[in-house]
């Protein structure tokens, strides 16, 4: 039997606030949808506008950088993740944030200035052993300009 190409598949997680993604070539792209009428973005993707209730919604890709809006840092957390707990929002383009946690310390994280990378890696730990493993955001050495 012919070895089949490899398909690029999107990922996604069994918890279902998390959008899906897909790992292409080493880049994180989030699966996004926009609704063809007025143009709005919603990621996790949508099959209905939430906006203007419009049924004809494309696929669109998020890819970073991304603008640190704003973050929080949480220090009770739920079993599994780890303590402080840094997450926040990114601005992929005008109107279109993602929330998601953050790597590293919150003393480098400027709101307005910092800019994030999106990648893949452990979000959560289950008593299993096993992990959530979801996007994540971690600042980008160079600043953009
Ligand atoms: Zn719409």
């Amino acid at each position: 039997m012919p070895a089949e190409p490899q398909k690029r598949k999107a990922q996604s997680s069994t918890e279902p606030r998390i959008g899906k993604w897909e790992d292409v070539d080493g880049r994180v792209e989030l699966i996004a949808a926009r609704c063809r009428s007025c143009g709005e973005t919603f990621f996790p993707s949508r099959t209905l506008c939430l906006r203007c209730r419009g049924e004809a919604m494309e696929q669109v890709r998020l890819t970073g950088p991304a603008r640190l809006t704003n973050y929080t840092v949480i220090h009770q957390v739920p079993r599994g993740f780890s303590s402080p707990l840094v997450a926040g929002y990114a601005e992929f383009e005008p109107g279109v944030s993602v929330f998601a946690p953050i790597d590293g310390s919150p003393d480098a994280l400027k709101p307005g200035f910092t800019w994030l990378d999106v990648y893949v890696g452990p979000i959560r730990t289950y008593e299993n052993g096993e992990s959530l493993v979801a996007y994540k955001f971690r600042p980008v050495r160079e600043q953009k300009r």
